[in-house]
């Protein structure tokens, strides 16, 4: 699969195919200069860097290899980062390619926005969540103690790819996350897809080849077109935040222990399918088809006992994308169609979380 995310001057492709890093030409033609940094962790380092690596064997190559993990995705990794481009004397032709999951592309991302201005960055994602979301679109982050995401820029990269096969080696409960993410894309913009992913749950779960490069495609496409739209979120990019709200809350009441990301947002959208039921704005059995794809998905489909309702809704009282004090929801007119609803009554949203998602 060939895609485009189509941003006038700064377009950049997409290129999903197995066995992509044993291709070093496709690496290699994305490279400018003479100088590459390459950032990954722990975890991804062993496996993949010697291929990313061997492709580049003309170039002056310097690598940075982090402990895996949210927590390093911080001021000081970056300021790393700033000094080791600084050491390589690197210039503004310098290319700094992010290799590993979300964590390593925002990290990597927000490091090329700021060397010198802004340099090139390439995405090679890892993790599923990384292929079908945080590569494509050009935000980029570090995390503050006081919250995610709160230093950032919008950086887009100059090109995305994705090897499949490298999902191999992802542990199974990090695929089921990032199929809560792909499931969003269905939820939120296409019915036709929704209907396919039903159809495909045991294919995906398993990685077939075939049918998790489609999933990854048709997600993509989703994310470059709204990306293409609306790059810095002032409208329609906000639909992408469809079961974020019910999930950041759960994450951060939770304090970021039991549940993945995913994981969180898949119980999220069950709520905002749930609220948009009993609002009348979608139906019932819309709502238990969503509660269904997920368990098949084996995703969480309820709030982890132990949160209680008050306090999820407190979090979401807090919430950075919240509009003049009131908590802004994207909920659902219909399976496949989602929109903003601003000022929704918060005795409905209590009601919503101490129903707690799918029935028992
Ligand atoms: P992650 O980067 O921490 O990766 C998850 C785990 O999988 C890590 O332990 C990692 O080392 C390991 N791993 C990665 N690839 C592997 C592979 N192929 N084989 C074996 N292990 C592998 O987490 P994530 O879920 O990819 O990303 C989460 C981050 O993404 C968060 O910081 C979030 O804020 C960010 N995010 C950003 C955007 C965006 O638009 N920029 C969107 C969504 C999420
Ligand atoms: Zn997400």
């Amino acid at each position: 699969h060939h895609l485009t995310v189509s941003l006038a001057q700064r377009s950049y492709p997409i290129l999903i195919e197995r066995g992509l890093l044993h291709r070093p030409e496709l690496l290699r033609a994305q490279i400018k200069g003479r100088h590459v940094l390459i950032v990954s962790d722990q975890h991804v380092a062993p496996l993949y860097l010697d291929a990313v690596r061997a492709g580049l064997a003309d170039l002056v190559v310097e690598c940075c290899v982090i402990p895996a993990g949210e927590r390093e995705k911080n001021l000081d990794r970056f300021g790393q980062l700033m000094h080791m481009l600084a050491a390589m004397k690197a210039s503004r032709d310098v290319t700094l390619i992010a290799l590993g999951g979300g964590v390593i592309g925002d990290l990597t991302g927000f490091a090329a926005a700021c060397w010198m201005r802004g340099v090139r960055f390439i995405q090679i994602p890892t993790t599923l969540l990384a292929m079908v979301d945080s590569s494509v679109g050009g935000k980029t982050a570090v995390d503050l103690p006081q919250g995610k995401n709160l230093v950032g820029a919008f950086h887009q990269p100059a090109t995305v790819l994705i090897d499949t096969d490298t999902l191999a080696t992802l542990p199974a409960r990090e695929v089921r996350a990032g199929l809560a993410e792909v499931v969003k894309y269905g939820a939120i913009f296409d019915a036709e897809f929704f209907a396919w992913l039903e159809q495909h749950a045991e294919s995906l779960l398993a990685l077939d080849p075939g049918v998790i490069a489609e999933a990854i495609a048709r997600s993509c496409q989703h994310k470059a077109e709204v990306v293409a739209r609306d790059e810095t979120e002032q409208g329609d990019r906000a639909l992408l935040n469809f079961g974020h709200t019910f999930g950041h809350a759960i994450e951060t009441a939770d304090g970021y222990g039991g549940l993945l990301h995913g994981e969180a947002v898949a119980v999220g959208m069950l709520l905002a399918a749930d609220l948009s039921a009993h609002l009348g704005l979608a139906t019932q059995a819309e709502f238990e088809r969503l509660g269904q794809l997920l368990q098949c998905l084996q995703l969480p489909t309820r709030v982890p006992d132990g949160l209680q309702a008050s306090e999820l809704l407190r979090h979401m009282r807090l919430d950075k994308k919240n509009v003049s004090g009131q908590i802004r929801l994207i909920l659902w007119r219909a399976l496949g169609q989602a929109f903003v609803a601003p000022g929704v009554e918060e005795t409905e949203i209590l009601r919503c979380l101490e129903r707690g998602g799918a029935a028992r």
